[in-house]
């Protein structure tokens, strides 16, 4: 049976028919509800019995794709799994049933100082893995952590005299030119090489003491490290600009490396990429700003504090600070299920987290080489890229590769980016996943492969088994239909 929802809710009313009815009143009837606060026309809801109403919603929830799911090896946005032990602990009343407005101070403060210590410590241990001298929690996702990132950067500038430009490579997620260019500055875009690597040569000619900053994904967003990544932060510094950091990939290597060590300036962390919490489904994340400490006194209000008597306040005396960024203190429950994961994992637990993550894409790497091009031929990291452009020759893109993994129950891998990469297939598998899955993805795409070679025709029709077809995306975008109309 397809699991497609074919109708909508509204299309299966039946008049008159019911899911509960009351038993009839054993008891007088109160005072009726005075006329003008009365309906004067039935509500527009469909009538259903209980079964169809079970079934319409659990079948829709069944069109769910999740890593609660199916394998997601989404690239660059490390589909993490999320284990329900962070569930369960979300879950408690103190935390769950917290309101924001609670008084914070000694007193009646008594009833959030556990949810303040969270916040707290998980500054600290933000801190203590990525090297920086203080974070910020509030931001809501990296994005909108590297519009925060860049908004301190242009307050550090402005005491030092301001700067009109930002370095960008062309590999970047397309976040990091569109929040520095919404802070106001001009973006100067820097080519990759042959070999993978940031343009040095073009690098450096770009540098000068007009240049704010220059943002980075290390390891970059073609799974690579760059070994020369201290070079082009002391090239930075040189010319007064800070360093960004781009978190969405530090999953690979927690333990191993740290920013701040490197010389990143500032850092935001995609805690639903890192430290469990998965974004799937478009649910919440939540992108921390780390600094280094001459940027610290910029860093949004308001701060947690741990007073000389013990208690955790909040502290809004910063005059410097760039202001609230986000009411209250952010996503909470994110923050507070990455502290549970940090603290279960352990050091040694969160070093094995990123081994694994990339002895796993290297696998995939690996048993895939043969059958499509690689964008570039290295070791990876916790992510690798292919280009599909091989088998485009034959009429099979990305996107029709995309669609037969669909049909087969796995999410695509990223698809058309990184931009630089023609046809890019970016792959990443992350740490939770066994060995197994891992084959039954790697069969399933050589198996792609074989057929964009031998029978091309076979692929372009998919998927075969989805409610929804091939969409046309920019009519889809450009007019939504999602409007029901009684026929
Ligand atoms: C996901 C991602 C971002 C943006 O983070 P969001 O949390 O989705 O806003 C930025 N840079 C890179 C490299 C990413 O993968």
């Amino acid at each position: 049976m397809s699991l497609a929802p074919s109708k909508l809710i509204f299309e299966k009313h039946k008049n008159g028919r019911r899911g509960f009815s009351y038993g009839a009143l054993d008891v007088p009837l109160a005072k009726p509800l005075a006329v003008k606060y009365c309906r004067q026309t039935g509500a527009q809801l469909p009538c259903l019995s209980e079964l169809d109403v079970v079934r319409h919603y659990t079948n829709l929830s069944r069109l769910n794709f999740s890593v609660d799911t199916n394998f997601y090896p989404l690239g660059s946005c490390t589909m993490k799994y999320n284990p329900k032990f962070t569930e369960h602990i979300a879950a408690f009343e103190g935390f769950s049933q917290l309101h924001p407005l609670l008084p914070q101070l000694s007193g009646g403060g008594i009833l959030c100082q556990g949810s303040l210590e969270v916040l707290y410590e998980s500054e600290k241990l933000f801190s203590e893995i990525t090297g920086m001298s203080a974070f910020t929690l509030q931001p809501m996702a990296g994005a909108h952590g590297e519009l925060t990132g860049v908004m301190l950067i242009a307050a550090y500038h402005k005491d030092q005299g301001a700067r009109r430009y930002i370095i960008v490579p062309d590999s970047a997620h397309g976040t990091n030119p569109a929040s520095a260019a919404i802070a106001g500055y001009e973006i100067k875009i820097i080519s990759t090489g042959a070999d993978g690597y940031l343009d040095l040569e073009q690098y450096k000619k770009n540098l000068n003491n007009e240049v704010a900053a220059v943002m980075l994904t290390c390891p970059d967003t073609l799974g690579i490290f760059n070994p020369r990544i201290k070079e082009i932060a002391d090239l930075a510094h040189a010319v007064g600009a800070l360093l960004y950091y781009d978190g969405a990939n530090l999953n690979a290597m927690l333990g191993k490396c740290r920013p701040g060590d490197i010389g990143f300036d500032l850092v935001h962390l995609n805690l639903h990429k890192t430290f469990a919490t998965p974004h799937g489904g478009g649910g919440p994340g939540a992108g921390p700003v780390g600094v280094c400490q001459k940027l610290v006194e910029f860093l949004p209000i308001s701060r947690v504090i741990r007073r000389s008597d013990g208690i955790f306040a909040l502290d809004y005396n910063y005059p410097k600070s760039i202001g609230y960024i986000a009411p209250f203190y952010g996503n909470f429950g994110v923050i507070l299920k990455a502290y549970a994961y940090i603290l279960a994992l352990g050091k040694e637990g969160l070093i094995e987290a990123a081994q694994i993550a990339v002895l796993n894409a290297n696998y995939c790497q690996a048993r895939l080489k043969e059958y499509y091009d690689l964008a570039f031929d290295k070791t990876c990291m916790h992510e690798c890229v292919f280009s599909a452009s091989r088998q485009a020759k034959n009429g099979v893109h990305a996107l029709d590769i995309a669609k037969y993994l669909i049909d087969q129950g796995i999410h695509p891998p990223t698809i058309y980016f990184p931009l630089i990469v023609k046809e890019a297939l970016m792959i990443e598998p992350t740490e939770t996943e066994s060995k197994e899955t891992l084959d039954v993805f790697i069969d399933t795409m050589i198996q792609i492969a074989e057929l964009a070679k031998n029978n091309p025709a076979r692929i372009t029709q998919l998927p075969l088994n989805m409610p929804i077809k091939r969409l046309d995306e920019v009519r889809a975008a450009r007019q939504p239909d999602l409007r029901w109309k009684k026929s």
